[in-house]
């Protein structure tokens, strides 16, 4: 690679707030266009914004879950700038003295752990959304839902330390788990909760000096991220091989030809003209409140996968899967609480469990085996009624039906012999059946032990425990 990819990323999350950040307007999503909102929201002239005392509290515990520091005096500017979804002209954000800043998160990627250093977190509200005639059959009309408007949100600005479009990713997914963890953001993609920017730029290997770059816009998931990125590095190299130069410009992912397409120049520094909001005082933080926050912060994806590593004694890979959503964490603790095994527990959630959840492009919040289903059919096994491997496949049935383990093991007839006294009854019968083989056993020939297991277990179709079959048979062997 002549090239090294250099990659900064602004984050917003909306803050769940039940109501908006200046007025009283509920956040609810999916509501009748333009439902929510009233005449501060709408920007009319004359009203007061009021902050919501919520939503710094949020962006509070949003900067202490990312390590940041928090500004004791922060402040709301206005942005300048018209847009047909933003009524009054200028977003109240903030600028010049954000919530917080200099935090990190820790990444890992390939087996490098790397730390991401976070710039600023500042809090602003976010506009409306326009609706196009083009997508409703009313081509030549767009009208405009003020719905959004004024809902919190947190804009987490990395420093361009990312190296790789998999590193963005990374950072992506820690950063979501975070601000669920902490309870700051449902960070619900579809719905827009959770919105990322990604500043792209290549330098020469060795060269200190950063390079132009675009800023990508409209990356609706993690994955369009990581391809958005993929195609622009593609794209940057191209023009530096040319000998050409990049122009800073902001670029539209379009996630159907998975190409990025120019949006508008950037080339002039944007003039905002910022100054501060008038209207709302200064916001001052005390520390009493920061450590009250600090103190309430629940356990974070690191503490808790470091806390599953020293407790469960399972390896860091599977405390590092069984932490990336805390409602995996839970499924995972309320099984073990329930069958006090973590390694085998871990391996059942990882494997089968999400394998399952995978191909059905389903969460572990809408999973049909319940940690208790799961961990009877774990049960079953550590008794011996049916071996691991006829698990799986009750399993695969309990995820297709949502029936009880126990009682497709009794439909099937799949429970494991472990009863001695039949297994010695094949035991016998394999012997009496392979006089040759037993003749050769006798004389030296040791291996055959194991194709008397086999037989056995074959005769069994598969049902015979097989540490009994081992113990029997040697037994018998003894014997004669
Ligand atoms: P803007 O307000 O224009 O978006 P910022 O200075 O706030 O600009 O930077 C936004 C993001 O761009 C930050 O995450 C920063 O790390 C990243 N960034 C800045 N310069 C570069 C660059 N040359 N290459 C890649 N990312 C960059
Ligand atoms: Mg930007
Ligand atoms: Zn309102």
């Amino acid at each position: 690679m002549k090239y090294e990819t250099v990659i900064g990323l602004e984050v917003h999350a909306q803050l769940k707030t039940k109501t908006k950040i200046f007025c009283s307007c509920s956040t609810e999503f999916g509501r009748q266009a333009n439902e929510n909102t009233c005449p501060i929201c709408l920007g009319m002239p004359g009203v007061l914004p009021v902050l919501n005392k919520q939503a710094v509290e949020f962006a509070v515990r949003a900067c202490l879950a990312t390590h940041c520091e928090i500004n004791p005096h922060n402040q709301f500017d206005r942005k300048n700038y018209f847009y047909p979804d933003l009524a009054k002209g200028y977003q109240t954000s903030q600028f010049a003295l954000p919530i917080g800043k200099n935090g990190h998160v820790n990444i890992e990627v390939n087996g490098n752990k790397k730390r991401i250093r976070i710039l600023r977190i500042h809090m602003e509200e976010d506009a409306g959304k326009l609706i196009h005639g083009e997508n409703l059959g009313i081509p030549g009309k767009s009208y405009v839902d003020f719905n959004r408007t004024g809902t919190p949100l947190t804009e987490i600005v990395t420093e361009p330390d990312l190296r790789s479009p998999e590193e963005a990713r990374e950072y992506l997914t820690q950063l979501k788990a975070i601000l669920e963890y902490s309870e700051v953001s449902d960070c619900n993609m579809e719905e827009g909760s959770l919105r990322c920017d990604a500043n792209v730029s290549l330098r020469p290997v060795g060269q200190e000096e950063l390079g132009t770059r675009t800023e990508l816009k409209n990356l609706n998931s993690f994955r369009f991220v990581q391809k958005a990125i993929e195609y622009e590095v593609d794209r940057q190299s191209r023009i530096l091989d040319q000998g050409d130069r990049v122009i800073q410009e902001t670029r539209l992912y379009d996630s159907d030809k998975g190409v990025t397409l120019p949006m508008r120049s950037k080339e002039e520094a944007h003039d905002y003209r910022y100054f501060p909001e008038p209207d709302l005082v200064p916001v001052a933080i005390d520390s009493e409140w920061v450590e009250r926050a600090r103190k309430n912060l629940p356990e974070l994806p690191e503490q808790k996968r470091q806390r599953f590593v020293k407790e469960y004694e399972i390896p860091e890979y599977d405390a590092g899967v069984l932490t990336a959503s805390r409602a995996l964490a839970n499924y995972y603790e309320d099984s073990l609480a329930l069958f006090s095994q973590p390694k085998i527990v871990s391996n059942w959630v990882m494997g089968e469990l999400l394998r399952e959840l995978k191909n059905d492009d389903r969460g572990i919040e809408n999973c049909p085996v319940s940690p208790t289903a799961l961990t009877d059919l774990l049960k079953l096994i550590d008794k011996g009624s049916i071996s691991g491997k006829m698990a799986k496949e009750v399993f695969e049935e309990m995820y297709r039906t949502g029936k009880p383990a126990e009682d497709i093991v009794k439909e099937k007839g799949l429970a494991q012999i472990s009863d001695s006294s039949s297994i010695a009854k094949l035991v016998e019968d394999i012997l009496e059946a392979n006089p040759q083989q037993l003749q050769d056993y006798r004389s030296g020939k040791d291996k055959l032990f194991g194709y008397f297991v086999g037989q056995v277990m074959k005769a069994s179709k598969g049902q015979a425990n097989p540490a009994l079959v081992n113990q029997l048979l040697k037994d018998k062997l003894k014997q004669n």
